[in-house]
Formats: structure tokens, C-alpha cells, sequence
């Protein structure tokens, strides 16, 4: 109903003329009749906005539709959609990370409930998306590696635009234990504090969760740090980047405190992206190590005899890490 109303509606006198010959209008009042809608529905009625119905339809999904509200706004599409960005070779990837359709156990075995769901790096929990990017142990190191990398990407571009800083000191707080800031940056008479973080988007708010969370615990060094840098203004952000190039609004204020451009918040989001491509990678690498032959064959294979045969790797003092740190 739509096109013909936009042809029967059109500027060009031409198309309205071809439309009106070719019985545009008895069509309409066809469709508008089989919808139970009188002659007169305004347009915009049954041309409804078809992003934000399939927007919502895709939020509504039970596991597909988790984390879909933190990448809303045009700085995560933005990134999506720039090819100067992400190459094509890196964009099925961030799609299938934002569907959460990469080929996991937990996804491969949806609908089939005897398969093992084991993680095929770690043999422990369950192997779904998100423990794969932000807690199988196995994976820890590389984490580690990333949110250096990311707290190395905000010293360089903080420190482009004149301040100073250090990285971890050492703060005691005040139930004595030792608190340690990832960076504290210093430009006169001012500080900034912000600790970075990358989480897997589980819900509308676990980005801004993480910022008010860093807030909330860094907040009792404020007058320790004031003291000790001299300064008489300082404030404490976080960062916290979705794993899935999703962007919290309250980052913004880290990039306003260090006055750095906003055009620099594109190279965070792809960043983060890029890091958890890598640790799909990392994780896949694994899958093909559990991958084995015969028993003790001690060759690396495909299927073989009766077919493949997932194997756990278990870990010695397996470490039980925190979700919320990259
Ligand atoms: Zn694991």
C-alpha cells in the first residue's frame, strides 16, 4: 500500500499519471478494505518505521537480542558501517558477535539438548559467546593483553594533547586494602583518573554499570591523590568499551575531562571489536587443539575412525576471574 500511495502521492506529475492509467487507486482501496481501514488512513499508518519494528523485534529475542540497546546511536553503526574502519574480511564477524550467532557450543547446540556444552578451551561452563570473550581462564592472558592495549590507546592520545601520567600507582583505601587506578593523568592544576574496562554486553545497562561502578570504588582516593599530585581538581572516570563495539554515553566525559576529539572514540569502539575477533580466534584455535584423532594417536586430525571426539583440557589451578575485568 505504501508504494502505490508514494506513486498516486508522487511529485513527478508523470508517475501519478502512470499509476492513476495502470489502477493504482482501485488497488489501494483493495488492500485498504482487506486491512479494515478506512479510505482516508493517513499515510504514515501503514508505512510504519520498519527499522524500529525489526529493532524491536530483534531486542526481543531471548539470546540473539542480548545486548542490542548498547550499540543504538550513531557512533557504534558508524563503525559498522565505515569500510575505511572495518575491513571487509573483519565485518561478518562484529555481525555475528552482535547476533551472538558465532559458532559456539551453546549456539550450535540451541534445540538439541543432549549435546555437551562444555567449553572446548577450558572443559568447564557452559561454551556460549560471552563466556568465551569475557571469562574462560583460557583466554585470561589475552584479556589482560587487550585492556593494555586499551589503556595504552588513552596515555597516547591523552598524552598528545599535554598531560602527564602514570599508570597503576599504588592508593590505599580505606578498609586498608590497596586500590590501583589503571591511569592518572595530570595537566596543571587538574587530575583525571579513569579506569577502563571492556564488558560483554548483557543488558541495556552493563556499560554504565561499569562506569558508575568505577566511580563508586575509586572514589575514596579523590583526597589521597589531590594531596599527593598537588592538584585541586581531580575526578575519577570510567571507561567501560562493550565487547561488541557497544558505547555508553557516560564515556564522553572521559574524552571532554582530557579534551581529546571526539573522532578518537571510533578507534575505541573498533579496538574493542577487533580485540574480541581476536579472542574468538584465540578460542577457535583451541576448538581445533580438542579437535583429535584415535586415542593416543598424538596426531592432529580431522574426523577419523568413528569421527571426532572432543576431548577437555583441564587446567591446574584453574583461577575462578572476575567477569567484569578485561
Ligand atoms: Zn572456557
Amino acid at each position: 500500500m505504501a508504494a502505490l500511495t508514494d506513486r498516486l502521492e508522487s511529485d513527478d506529475h508523470v508517475i501519478r499519471s502512470v499509476a492513476q492509467g495502470a489502477g493504482a487507486e482501485g488497488e489501494r482501496s483493495y488492500w485498504l478494505k482487506a486491512a479494515g481501514l478506512p479510505e482516508q488512513t493517513p499515510h504514515s499508518r501503514y508505512k510504519p518505521n520498519w527499522r524500529k519494528g525489526e529493532r524491536e523485534k530483534w531486542t526481543s529475542l531471548e539470546v540473539q537480542g542480548v545486548g542490542v540497546e548498547t550499540w543504538e546511536g550513531s557512533l557504534p553503526n558508524h563503525v559498522m558501517r565505515n569500510d575505511k574502519i572495518l575491513s571487509e574480511a573483519n565485518y561478518i564477524g562484529p555481525l555475528k558477535l552482535r547476533t551472538s550467532t558465532f559458532p559456539v557450543k551453546a549456539t550450535l547446540a540451541r534445540g538439541r539438548r543432549n549435546l555437551d556444552k562444555s567449553c572446548r578451551a577450558c572443559g568447564y561452563v557452559t561454551e556460549s559467546q560471552a563466556h568465551v570473550i569475557s571469562a574462560c581462564p583460557r583466554l585470561k592472558d589475552q584479556r589482560i593483553k587487550r585492556h593494555n592495549q586499551v589503556c595504552g590507546l588513552l596515555a597516547r592520545c591523552a598524552k598528545r594533547g599535554g598531560w602527564r601520567y602514570m599508570k597503576e600507582p599504588r592508593l590505599r583505601g580505606q578498609d586498608g586494602k590497596v586500590l590501583k587506578p589503571d591511569l592518572v593523568f595530570v595537566k596543571g592544576d587538574k587530575g583525571v583518573v579513569v579506569d577502563p574496562t571492556i564488558r560483554y554486553e548483557q543488558t541495556r545497562t552493563t556499560l554504565t554499570d561499569g562506569n558508575r561502578e568505577k566511580v563508586e570504588k575509586y572514589k575514596q582516593v579523590i583526597d589521597q591523590l589531590k594531596t599527593t599530585l598537588a592538584v585541586s581538581d581531580l575526578t575519577v572516570y570510567g571507561l567501560t568499551l562493550g565487547a561488541r563495539g557497544g558505547w555508553a554515553s557516560s564515556n564522553d566525559a572521559v574524552f571532554k575531562a582530557l579534551g581529546l576529539r571526539a573522532t578518537s572514540k571510533v578507534q575505541f569502539i573498533t579496538k574493542a571489536i577487533l580485540s574480541t575477533l581476536d579472542l574468538m580466534r584465540s578460542h577457535n584455535d583451541y576448538q581445533n587443539l580438542a579437535l583429535i584423532g584415535p586415542k593416543h594417536s598424538g596426531a592432529w586430525a580431522g574426523p577419523q575412525g568413528g569421527g571426532p571426539r572432543y576431548v577437555r583440557l583441564r587446567l591446574a589451578n584453574l583461577s575462578h576471574e572476575s567477569h567484569q575485568k578485561c
